[in-house]
């Protein structure tokens, strides 16, 4: 893990070794908040322990959002820790037989003021995004990825304008779903990849064409695997042969 000082609370970041997954854990005076639980392949176990590590209890586990390389611990390294979100995410998420918390607007833990928003349908068909307005810190999930390829969706104009939106006021420490942390440049880099697959897409006449377009564009970001995931409403498909004459 690496650690950023900011005022009274320590901010721990995870990088999933499975799909460069980012996980976060705020540490303040007498408590942990755990930001998101890892994918597979042990990443939630080892993750677990880094917590542990700290030797502070877990006051909650923040899920930003219901896909399976966030919530990959939640029922096994993390079963035994308060669970919350907001309330679509909520609804999406199988927290076992715990009830889960559900966040919305500013909420206040061990005397931090975080602050929970929701956004449907961009990357997951919900997201929380938390704010921690007084350290100056932002965990998007997986609204931005960091040097890591996108998971797509079909929602990529509402994704744009969103990030366009949330570059305005940004807090200065963006902690990513994907990737290391990073400053604000991070949105407009998010946004570039997004209009590159966007074209792209509408110009590849295959799948193998749109994959091999985004590796050239991005030769140096992690996980290609991701490109798979492509909306295939997107792309351009060639003309049906006609049988008129
Ligand atoms: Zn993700």
């Amino acid at each position: 893990m690496t650690a950023d000082a900011v005022g009274d609370v320590t901010i721990h970041s995870f990088l999933g070794p499975s799909l460069n997954t980012g996980t976060y854990v705020i540490e303040s005076s007498a408590s942990v908040v755990v930001v998101d639980t890892g994918y597979r392949s042990g990443d939630p176990e080892t993750f677990r322990a880094a917590v542990d590590a700290l030797d502070k209890p877990i006051a909650t586990v923040l899920i930003t959002h219901d896909h399976p390389d966030h919530v990959g611990g939640l029922n096994t390294a993390f079963a035994d820790a308060p669970v919350a979100t907001t309330a679509a995410v909520a609804d999406l998420i199988d927290a076992g037989d715990r009830d889960i918390e559900i966040l919305e607007g500013p909420f206040m833990i061990d005397g931090i003021e975080y602050v929970a928003d929701e956004y449907l349908d961009v990357e997951a068909r919900a997201q929380m995004v938390v704010t921690l307005p007084d350290h100056d810190a932002i965990f998007t999930g997986d609204l931005v990825f960091n040097e890591t390829h996108l998971f797509l969706t079909p929602h990529l104009d509402r994704w744009i304008s969103i990030l366009e939106e949330l570059q305005l006021d940004s807090p200065s420490r963006v902690y990513p779903g994907h990737g290391p942390p990073d400053d604000p440049s991070v949105y407009a880099a998010t946004i570039e990849y997004l209009l590159t697959a966007r074209a792209e897409l509408a110009s590849a006449s295959s799948g193998e064409e749109y994959t091999a377009a985004m590796i050239d564009a991005y030769p140096d970001w992690e996980e290609p695997s991701l490109i798979e995931f492509y909306p295939r409403a997107l792309l351009s498909q060639p003309a049906p042969p006609t049988t008129e004459r």
